[in-house]
């Protein structure tokens, strides 16, 4: 998401004839989008601005810009203006289509983060880096407030586009060869709550099925709470939808979910992987899963663990809780201490390298259509690219065969990646 929003930053700076360059000492003007996600994104961001205060002392021209969700949160501004008095300008998530009026007409303004709820800028030009894939979104906001995520805070309430400015765009983009479209949502599922009509993501899912072209229909996030049966229904009657489903579960105990907020319970979560994967035998379920939140005891992990085990996901991105101010999560006592939560990572990562491996090595023999994204740069003449259900493979050929399907079968499998070997170019 944070990727598609720096294409549309690139897109104004664009527009006003400013060409990206690989020196940051040679720019004109430094746009950070940041992220707050975790404290470990802040500081980093933080880092970035305190390393160019040299260059802004010797470039005073040079405009020094702050967008993204952490500028958003509340006093976070003048925070970031007391430190770092050399910034120039700092725009909330809400507002960056005014990066383009404060470039043309340098007003005194230093902090832009008013709220716009209700409000979508579906005109803002796009610089896109991705091909094959194009990034679409979808909807904007979250409703759900996750007890311990900053997103409803800086990312405001649930703003879905409508079905045929979606439908323009993904259209428009096909005919302008990209051959991979990801729709974008904190929670994809939600997708036409707020438009008052009969509008569904599953309703969006086929619409978007029916036109015309070589491309494959990706999504995230879903929030295991809203997926229902259609969406289940599109994604398994649709050739172009990807048989990929990224579901955060988060915590693999009951009690840690009430307290994260989550809204299911471990054995729902487990019901309704098991209900997708008999109805889309070859999908791919990935997820994300937090260890550490307030309160989990050694069981409340074990539980973890052993759904990890049940559930068996072809990969999982794992975190360490990291308290967010402005979250009821922040003022929650039961801390677990650092040592542990360092413990509990280390063991849960350990454990789905161990399953993806295996799950990995199941594929061997077998051959898929895989869409070119990349070159692997590590060794010779060798591109990479991602399964149907979102595995990612290397295979080497003497041709440029980027941005084209190609059928590969797939020869080895580690954990980081399947190896294959081309058998047919589109
Ligand atoms: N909207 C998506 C996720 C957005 S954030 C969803 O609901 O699934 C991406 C991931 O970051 C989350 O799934 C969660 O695992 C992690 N995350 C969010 N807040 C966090 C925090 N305070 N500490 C650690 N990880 C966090
Ligand atoms: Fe955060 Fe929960 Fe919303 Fe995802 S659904 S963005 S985790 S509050």
């Amino acid at each position: 998401m944070n990727i598609h929003e720096s294409e549309k930053l690139a897109g104004i700076l664009t527009k006003l004839n400013y060409k990206p360059t690989e020196d940051f000492n040679f720019a004109d003007v430094i746009v950070f989008n940041t992220c707050c996600i975790r404290e470990t994104a802040e500081q980093k961001i933080m880092g970035h601005i305190g390393s160019i205060k040299k260059l802004k002392k010797s470039k005073p021209n040079l405009k020094i810009i702050l967008c993204g969700c952490m500028t958003q949160q509340e006093g976070k501004g003048n925070e970031i203006l007391k430190k770092y008095p050399y910034v120039d300008y700092i725009l909330g998530t809400h507002n960056i289509s005014d990066l383009e009026n404060y470039l043309i007409s340098q007003q005194n303004t230093k902090i832009n983060v008013e709220q716009t709820d209700g409000y979508i800028n579906d005109n803002l030009p796009v610089t896109r880096t991705s091909m094959p894939n194009a990034w679409v979104n979808i909807i904007y906001g979250c409703n759900n407030f996750c007890t311990y995520c900053i997103v409803p805070y800086v990312r405001g309430r649930e703003r879905s586009r409508s079905l045929n400015s979606i439908k323009e765009e993904v259209q428009s983009l096909v005919s302008a060869g990209y051959k991979e479209i990801t729709l974008l949502g904190q929670n994809v599922n939600s997708y036409g709550n707020d438009l008052n009509d009969e509008t569904t993501f599953a309703k969006l899912l086929n619409e978007l099925a029916k036109i015309d072209g070589k491309f494959r229909l990706r999504f995230m996030t879903s929030h295991p709470k809203d997926f229902t049966d259609e969406v289940i229904e599109a994604i398994a009657s649709n050739a172009k939808i990807c048989k990929h489903i990224h579901l955060p579960v988060q915590s693999g105990s009951t009690a840690v979910l009430r307290a994260m907020n989550r809204k299911y319970t471990r054995e729902a979560y487990i019901k309704l992987v098991n209900k997708i994967k008999e109805r889309i035998p070859s999908v791919g379920i990935t997820t994300d899963i937090m260890v550490g939140f307030n309160g989990e005891t050694e069981q409340d992990f074990l539980d973890t663990l052993d759904l990890v085990e049940k559930c068996r996901f072809s990969s999982a991105f794992c975190f360490v809780y990291s308290k967010r101010k402005g979250t009821i999560g922040y003022n929650m006592t039961n801390i677990v201490p650092q040592e542990e939560k360092k413990k509990r990572i280390k063991q849960l990562i350990e454990l789905q390298n161990k399953i993806t491996r295996q799950e990995n090595i199941k594929y061997i023999s077998n051959t898929f259509e895989i869409l070119t994204e990349g070159k692997n740069d590590k060794y010779q003449n060798t591109y990479c690219g991602r399964t149907d259900c979102g595995r990612l493979v290397n295979f080497k050929s003497d041709c440029d065969i980027m941005n084209k399907f190609v059928k590969v079968k797939i020869v080895k499998g580690t954990t980081a990646t399947l190896w294959g070997e081309v058998i047919e170019v589109e």
